[in-house]
């Protein structure tokens, strides 16, 4: 049958066809009927004639059975497949293939319908590679941008591959680029000491949310510093929702910076260093001066010398402080743990305390168990130092007739809590966290102090795998609380 009727020609075949067999059917019925009753019953003819118009009947039946059915396959099968060939098409657009072409025959409509899906494929296809090019350029600029900067860059897709990196990357991670594009970062990471820090850096820094460590990089027979920094991807979809697509890995070469730093630290501690012999020569003039077989001393002349030891001691607890500073910074921390009741540690304080607590009129309450507390193995000086400092604070900032409290108590089988509670002026706390950065001060603080005395605890106490908190509600007062392992 013709294939290239249109629809409206296929249903007029159709019926015209099942129409002219009803037809057929109904007059050769007809004629047969007419003949039959024409012949005499009796007569042989009639057996005959009888006989041939059942046959003639069947065959014409069956005939148009078989046309009835093979008009029911086709008829549907060849309306329905332009639309299977035009949905396929689409199909195909919606996958990218811009290349499909529909050949739809039939009708003039059809042709028309295909010519246009086709021109419209065309466009598509050109738009696709025109953009894609344009992709491409925009992309490789990108690239260049990135690969002239000159502090290493590595670009890790969600995948943590390798997506793009640049020259310096390449250089410091001794990779070359072939091997290393598109590659899981991991993979390359098991047989590169350098990547895998970098790797382990960048969970360890999401996981604590706290600034990388310097790496020290040895690369040409030098050492060299680098910040790490790890900024995550974060892409905005048409739908205004925010998904983090990998990490760019940015390292800044800090090693001027950080041997300024180590020339400053060593100028600190040895200018520290320096000035503790004179101060202590200092005191002790001051002290020989108070003596009364050296001559007794008008009260103008006593109030000289006492300003004298004050702000002599001032300056070698600041002296001091920047000692400890310098010992924390240059990484010489050397620990001498033996074995410690904390009861000795709170008396040392006590004891360094003493003088400045009854000068304000501050009570100062133990606050230690009765039954047995475990002992500490710690460094007993440096751990002194911090609740010396701790005491010290909370007298300094208490207001005067205060009280203060310093006490120690089993947290567990395997800590010891020791604190120092005062009911002074108390610390905001947008400054909890501030107030143990190095030199410090809450802003308006009037009682004279360096800001680094806290800094210097916290980094003690960190050193011992210890941990120093405070707890502190604006004009109610502060807790610092120190736990130490046991
Ligand atoms: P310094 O006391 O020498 O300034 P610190 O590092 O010991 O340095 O303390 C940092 C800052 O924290 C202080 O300047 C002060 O503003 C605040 N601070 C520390 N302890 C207390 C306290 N017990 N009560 C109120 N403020 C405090």
């Amino acid at each position: 049958m013709k294939s290239n009727m249109t629809i409206k020609e296929k249903l007029t075949l159709s019926v015209g066809v099942l129409v002219a067999l009803i037809v057929g059917l109904v007059v050769l019925s007809a004629i047969s009927l007419q003949l039959l009753t024409a012949t005499d019953p009796t007569s042989p003819v009639a057996d005959y004639g009888l006989a041939r118009a059942l046959i003639m009947l069947l065959v014409f039946g069956a005939l148009s059975i078989i046309v009835g059915i093979w008009m029911l396959v086709w008829l549907p099968s060849s309306i329905n497949r332009p639309f299977m060939q035009l949905s396929a098409g689409i199909n195909e657009i919606a996958n990218h293939n811009y290349e499909v072409e529909l050949q739809l025959t039939g009708s003039p409509a059809m042709e028309q319908l295909s010519a246009n899906f086709n021109r419209m494929a065309h466009r598509l296809r050109d738009y696709h590679h025109s953009s894609l090019s344009k992709l491409k350029v925009s992309k490789r600029y990108i690239e260049t941008i990135i690969d002239s900067i000159d502090e290493p860059i590595v670009c890790l897709d969600p995948d943590c591959r390798l997506f793009h990196i640049n020259h310096e990357a390449l250089d410091i991670l001794h990779i070359r680029l072939e091997d290393a594009i598109g590659k899981s970062a991991q993979e390359i990471a098991l047989r590169n000491d350098l990547l895998r820090r970098l790797l382990t850096g960048r969970t360890a820094v999401s996981a604590n949310d706290k600034k990388a460590e310097p790496l020290k990089i040895y690369a040409d027979n030098k050492e060299s510093y680098f910040q790490v920094k790890y900024l995550p991807v974060r892409m905005t979809g048409p739908d205004g929702q925010v998904t983090e697509n990998g990490t760019v890995i940015l390292l800044k070469n800090i090693t001027e910076f950080h041997q300024l730093d180590v020339a400053k630290t060593t100028f600190i501690s040895t200018i520290s260093h320096e000035l503790k012999t004179p101060i202590a020569a200092i005191l002790m003039s001051q002290q020989l001066l108070t003596d009364n077989r050296v001559g007794a001393l008008n009260p103008e002349q006593k109030e000289l010398s006492d300003s004298i030891r004050e702000n002599g001691e001032r300056l070698l607890s600041i002296t001091g402080e920047l000692l400890n500073m310098t010992q924390v910074e240059s990484g010489v921390l050397q620990l001498k743990p033996h074995i410690t009741k904390p009861i000795e540690l709170i008396d040392y304080a006590i004891k360094a305390n003493q003088v400045q607590a009854d000068k304000f009129h501050i009570n100062i309450e133990v606050d230690y168990p009765k039954e047995k507390i475990s002992k500490l193995y710690v460094d007993s000086e440096k751990i002194a130092w911090v609740l010396t400092n701790l005491l010290s604070n909370a007298i300094r900032y208490s207001t005067e007739n205060g009280r203060v409290i310093i006490g120690a108590v089993q947290k567990d089988e395997h800590h010891i809590l020791m604190y120092v509670q005062d009911f002074g002026r108390g610390i905001d706390p947008r400054y909890h966290e501030s107030i143990f950065e190095r030199y410090f001060r809450v802003p308006g603080t009037k009682i004279q102090g360096s800001g680094l005395g806290l800094s210097i605890s916290r980094d003690f106490v960190e050193a011992h795998s210890g941990t120093l908190t405070v707890e502190s509600e604006p004009g109610k007062g502060s807790r610092f609380v120190v736990i130490l392992p046991v």
